[in-house]
């Protein structure tokens, strides 16, 4: 029998399904990716975009012509409400589009919270096309002497405060750069690598304020808890991503961040037709970090319980592994690599992080723009 399998966001969990449309439609199955833009940029490698170790055609992927090679439609588009009784799609766009099975992998992103989004000046780190367009920000007003800020000390953070200082560097221009963080500096990982990427920072001069908050940001200014202010030209928001309100809006069953709850087998709690991985869902058996490799991880066991869904054979369980390799892009040709109580830094980190990364990118640019440019540097994860 011939189903419509919708795919909502070709994010990182999309991406083998995306290549295995062609066996789903020689099954007889329709295919539909529902994606706001044809390409999907590699989180992994976004530091490394501002940074410019990369360029834009090497960090994404051509999503449009993943599904539309292998016989599949692309709306660009995005959905705005879920009926799920009715197993209905209301898009952005007007349109409605229906689904036997729908699967969503449709990321977080930076809350505004006291942030003006709509201000040149204070930068989102998602969705990630915003690095390069930062970039070229930056590069339009060198050498003039700009005060940069980034906001958030996680591992986004500190990758941006390096790269930040790549791109001024590099171009014979200085900056100050402020990381401003209302815990610490990396607040989840080993001491040995909080020390390590906080020296690669301080080691360039970037400041470092642990343990304040931003209360507001003026056009120029911002107002921190500590009552004191700190001027700046662009501010990067790193603090903390939150799934797409469109579940909790569509009153799916949602956590409290807004997080599609699903079981085990990646599949809505309640609408066992509706599928979900990576930043979008919240893992009801476990809650997990909100980082690619678990939507990387999640993309097999979602791939194989689609194809189950749609012939009816037994579904996968995702089971999260215990931890995950994180290494960090200093920008400055080294890395930070932690896995479990192993840690080191120094170029060895970043050339490895670079090899996944390519490697990555290798598996599923496949034949889309990688080609059109040249060189192609990739990235994958875990
Ligand atoms: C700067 C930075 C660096 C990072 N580096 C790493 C790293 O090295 N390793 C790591 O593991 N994690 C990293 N992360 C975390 C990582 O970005 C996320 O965990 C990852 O992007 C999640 O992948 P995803 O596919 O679930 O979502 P996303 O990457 O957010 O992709 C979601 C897709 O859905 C689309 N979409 C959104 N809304 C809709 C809608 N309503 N309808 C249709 N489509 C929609 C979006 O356009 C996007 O293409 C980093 C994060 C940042 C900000």
């Amino acid at each position: 029998m011939s189903r419509h399998l919708v795919l909502v966001g070709g994010g990182h969990a999309h991406l083998p399904v995306l290549l295995a449309a062609d066996d789903f439609i020689k099954q007889g199955h329709r295919v539909t990716l529902v994606s706001p833009a044809p390409h999907h940029y590699y989180s992994g490698m976004g530091p490394g975009l501002l940074g410019g170790f990369y360029k834009a055609q090497q960090a994404r992927f051509d999503v449009r012509r993943m599904v539309t090679q292998r016989g599949g439609i692309f709306l660009e588009d995005r959905v705005e409400w879920i009926e799920a009784p009715k197993r209905t799609l209301f898009l952005a766009s007007g349109r409605s589009l229906t689904y036997d099975i729908a699967s969503f992998n449709i990321g977080s992103s930076v809350p505004s919270g006291p942030f003006d989004f709509e201000r040149p000046e204070q930068i989102p780190v998602k969705p990630i096309e915003n690095l390069l367009a930062a970039r070229r920000l930056i590069l339009e007003r060198l050498p003039e002497p700009l005060n940069l800020l980034v906001i958030g000390g996680g591992p986004a953070g500190v990758e941006i405060a390096g790269n930040l200082h790549r791109v001024v560097s590099q171009h014979g221009a200085g900056a100050e750069i402020t990381l401003v963080t209302g815990r610490r500096v990396l607040p989840d990982a080993h001491e040995r690598v909080r020390s390590l990427a906080m020296e690669s920072l301080q080691e360039r001069g970037v400041r470092i304020r642990e343990g304040v908050r931003i209360e507001g940001l003026d056009q120029s200014v911002a107002r921190l808890s500590d009552s004191k202010t700190l001027s700046f030209d662009l501010a990067f928001v790193a603090a903390v991503v939150t799934p797409s309100p469109v579940f909790a809006d569509s009153h799916l069953p949602s956590a409290a961040d807004g997080g599609l709850r699903v079981n085990a087998h990646l599949q809505s709690v309640t609408f066992p037709d509706l599928f979900g991985a990576g930043d979008c869902i919240h893992f009801d058996p476990q809650p997990l970090a909100r980082v690619g490799v678990h939507a990387v991880r999640q993309s097999e066991v979602l791939l194989h319980n689609l194809r189950a869904a749609l012939d009816g054979s037994a579904f996968e369980v995702y089971r999260p592994a215990r931890g995950y390799m994180l290494i960090l892009n200093m920008g400055d040709g080294t890395g930070v690599l932690a896995k479990g109580a192993l840690s080191f830094g120094g170029k060895r980190a970043f050339d490895l992080k670079d090899y996944i990364d390519r490697r990555f990118m290798r598996r599923f640019q496949g034949s889309s723009d990688h080609e059109h440019t040249g060189s192609g540097k990739a990235s994958e994860r875990g």
